[in-house]
């Protein structure tokens, strides 16, 4: 694929987020792109789950019907109707996220918002490289996330192929669930890649997660056998009542052990992101559980004595 071509490809995007410290070495700028192929129980970015914008209504903004009925009057869908409270009700049967979206376009306070955006390789690119500075000082570069960013696997191979002509450092965070084929061409443009091992159970991953595991774990063991020298970060979310037991700790340390290459980082839950839930007209399934603080600190404890013996690392 030429430059020019790759440069011309269109995604959509749901967040570009600079100045980032996380999800890769340097100071970094995360790349959201729309779409995913699991829809976690505890999934911070639930925008992200769909591949098309998403319509989002946050009610503490709107300025009530009888001040504004812009919204009502655009919408041809007859989508949009009177609350109890004076504010607009949602009818997401009708609805259905329409292309135009004019009813958030038409809205003066933000009370309607969209989530995800199309955007060229090109227009990416330029918010990215404002940053390139501190890219060369810290080791730092673009990381594709999302959703799984490779879902949309045209676009985020033309982002990739693009961004390393321009000797941008390049990482992606995925949760594995994609063709091998795309994950093996996007491996050699890499530098870093995130990589989540949620479950070693399938049955208990497809339960929390909407998938097995079957295909993720086959990933996981060609993306490091066949791309030995690529940095693998293995990444665990440790959610309350689906993994956050010594048995899984335990198992996952085992997967990764054999492969001296493969650092490990476990992330504890957190509540962030559940209003956006409310904003989509969703129910956040995690209701209202927490993680105690030393579960995560005494569970990486136990991967990494794990890891050393298996390395042979220990004295
Ligand atoms: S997204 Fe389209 S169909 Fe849905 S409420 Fe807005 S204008 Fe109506
Ligand atoms: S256009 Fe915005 S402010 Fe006006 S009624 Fe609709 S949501 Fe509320």
């Amino acid at each position: 694929m030429s430059s020019l071509q790759d440069r011309k490809t269109t995604g959509t995007v749901f967040n570009i987020q600079k100045y980032s410290v996380h999800d890769g070495p340097g100071i970094r700028t995360i790349v959201f792109l729309n779409g995913c192929t699991l829809a976690c129980r505890w999934c911070s970015n639930p925008e992200s789950q769909k591949p098309q914008p998403q319509l989002a209504y946050n009610e503490g903004r709107c300025l009530g019907l009888s001040k504004c009925v812009r919204c009502v009057e655009v919408c041809t869908k007859g989508a949009i109707t009177e609350a109890p409270d004076g504010k607009i009700a949602i009818d997401r049967t009708f609805c259905r996220d329409c292309d135009t979206m004019d009813c958030a376009h038409a809205c003066p306070s933000k009370g309607l918002i969209i989530y995800g955006e199309t955007k060229t390789v090109e227009e990416v690119l330029r918010v990215v490289e404002q940053d390139a500075i501190f890219y060369s000082r810290s080791g730092g570069g673009m990381t594709l996330s999302g959703g799984e960013p490779l879902f949309q696997h045209d676009f985020a191979l033309a982002l990739l192929r693009e961004a390393k002509r321009r000797r941008i450092k390049l990482a992606i965070e995925t949760c594995g669930n994609v063709p091998w084929e795309t994950l093996a061409e996007a491996a050699p443009l890499l530098n870093n890649v995130l990589f989540d091992i949620k479950h070693i159970d399938s049955a208990k991953h497809k339960e929390w997660t909407g998938g097995g595991n079957e295909r993720i774990l086959e990933n996981f063991h060609r993306l490091v056998t066949e791309f030995p020298d690529l940095h693998v970060l293995c990444r665990t979310p440790v959610i309350p009542g689906f993994n956050d037991d010594e048995e899984t700790a335990k198992a996952i340390a085992e997967l990764i052990a054999p492969y001296p290459q493969v650092g490990y980082e476990m992330l504890p839950y957190h509540r962030l992101g559940t209003q956006k839930y409310t904003f989509l007209g969703r129910d956040y399934l995690m209701g209202e559980v927490s993680l105690p603080q030393d579960v995560v600190p005494r569970l990486q404890g136990i991967v990494e004595a794990i890891v050393r013996e298996r390395r042979g690392l220990n004295g």
